[in-house]
């Protein structure tokens, strides 16, 4: 894949970049394992004060950013910039807490005193993807650097200016030179940056093959790794649900992000007894939205990111509807328009056993099932090979604690949509992949967690 903007609302290619050639790929990793050397010595005071200005830059220039970003992916404008602020917000958080999340912890043995003692791991490898251009990248970076590692960008190849702005962000807040670094380069280069002695760890948000490829390419040099991968959510609304507010929340839990967003609500498993008004809601919920321009202020739902990926989307409806399922509205390519634009859809009655129920369908396309009771509800939910989010709406206290106990996913999600907050973990199970982002958990991911014994 070329390195490249191409504006997916207008199929236009507006830069392209040269991948970096291996002695500027190797110059940027020594830069990055001497930087270690000395970052590590730094005190969280320093960190945290280089981590609040790249708060204030965020915050300054989120609608520079805001529209960088909706140029290169698509996303609609307000989203883009609600997406910075919510960056700001990461970093401010582990600006505050990281000292208290990575202080020693003192445990009690027959040592006359031993303790656990976090200390960074060196340089770690990030190969982010376009959806969260910003947001997927920050919150692997506060964490990452409070805790003294250093970190390199391999960011999608579409986002290019993006994964540049976000360097220059960083180096302006002050870290030291080599601290972050972007690498311009194709995910063929990925699997020698692991077999590299300085690269000690590595994330990955995106595919299931991205995550295949790169966790062979870290085992093979037995390196850690966190993988973030896809997920089909489901979307569960039980006979005693606010079916107005579940409704509402389905729409923008279906179409944030243009409907491509790993934690997307993608199926719908409707008690029987409120499916009819759902869908019909939903229906007309759909229809209501506008479609366009995503630099407009009105605009709902903008382009997909790829003609690829829309492409796909499309084969993937197709598929659905040869597999049994019924188009309730939507279901084709907007091709009288420029760019990768896909309408709401909706389709209902996919027979759960047919594979392509399995599958996740990134874009704005919504599917309906009905089921007759919780136990089948749940069971639905289960029968998917991903893990990562579910939303449940019932006010029954007793369904709401059988849902938490027994839906298969990272999180769960009671009359609300699935969302991540940087104060709790987030990450799945299942093929959704392994490992935490946020919160504590997603700090220690990247630490050596030393014991300490002294007598
Ligand atoms: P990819 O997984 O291909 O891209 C994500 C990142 O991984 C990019 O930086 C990409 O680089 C890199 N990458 C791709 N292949 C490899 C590899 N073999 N080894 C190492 N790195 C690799 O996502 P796509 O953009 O192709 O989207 C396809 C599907 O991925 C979507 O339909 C969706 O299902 C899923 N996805 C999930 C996301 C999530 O949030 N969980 C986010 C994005 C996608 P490059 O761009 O250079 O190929």
């Amino acid at each position: 894949m070329a390195i490249a903007t191409i504006n997916p609302t207008t199929g236009e290619t507006l830069k392209t970049f040269e991948p970096l050639k291996d002695t500027e790929i190797l110059a940027k990793l020594d830069l990055a394992g001497k930087s270690f050397e000395e970052y590590r010595q730094t005190s969280f005071l320093e960190r945290s004060h280089w981590l609040e200005q790249a708060a204030t830059i965020l915050d300054q220039e989120k609608p520079d950013l805001g529209k960088l970003m909706t140029l290169e992916m698509g996303k609609p404008l307000k989203a883009a910039i609600a997406e910075v602020e919510k960056c700001a917000l990461v970093c401010r958080y582990y600006a505050e807490n990281a000292a208290n999340f990575l202080a020693d912890v003192p445990i009690e043995t027959d040592a006359s005193h031993s303790f656990i003692k976090y200390q960074p791991l060196g340089v770690i490898l990030a190969v982010m993807p376009w959806n969260f251009p910003f947001w997927q990248v920050f919150r692997f970076a506060a964490p990452a650097l409070m805790a003294g590692n250093v970190g390199l960008l391999k960011h999608a190849s579409n986002v290019p200016q993006c994964a540049l702005a976000i360097e220059d962000i960083i180096n302006r807040s002050g870290f030291p030179k080599g601290v972050f670094q972007t690498l311009l380069i194709g995910a063929a280069q990925v699997a020698n940056l692991m077999a590299d002695d300085r690269v000690k760890a590595a994330t990955l948000t995106g595919s299931e093959p991205a995550g295949i490829s790169l966790a062979v390419a870290s085992g093979k040099q037995i390196k850690k790794t966190v993988l973030e991968l896809g997920g089909s959510d489901p979307f569960i609304v039980l006979e005693s649900a606010d079916l107005e507010t579940a409704v509402s929340t389905a729409v923008t839990a279906r179409m944030l992000n243009n409907g491509q967003s790993c934690i997307a609500a993608k199926r719908f498993i409707i008690a029987e007894s409120v499916a009819d008004q759902f869908e019909k809601l939903l229906v007309e919920k759909f229809q209501a939205l506008k479609i366009g321009n995503p630099m407009a202020a009105d605009t709902d739902l903008g382009p997909l990111a790829t003609p690829d990926i829309l492409q796909e989307l499309d084969q993937q409806v197709k598929n659905a509807v040869k597999s049994g399922g019924k188009v309730l509205t939507g279901g084709h390519p907007l091709t009288e328009m420029p760019g990768n634009f896909y309408p709401p859809t909706i389709i209902i009655d996919i027979p759960v056993d047919k594979p392509i129920a399995q599958e996740e369908f990134f874009g704005p396309v919504a599917l309906l099932f009905r089921v007759p009771d919780i136990e089948a509800a749940i069971k639905l939910a289960n029968d998917s090979p991903f893990g990562l989010g579910a939303s449940a709406w019932t006010t029954n206290t007793e369904e709401q604690n059988r849902l938490i106990q027994e839906i298969e996913a990272g999180a769960v999600f009671i009359n609300s949509m699935v969302k991540s907050d940087p104060r709790l973990p987030f990450g799945g199970i299942k093929r959704s992949g392994y490992g935490r982002e946020l919160s504590i958990q997603g700090l220690h991911e990247f630490v050596n967690v030393k014991t300490v014994w002294v007598n």
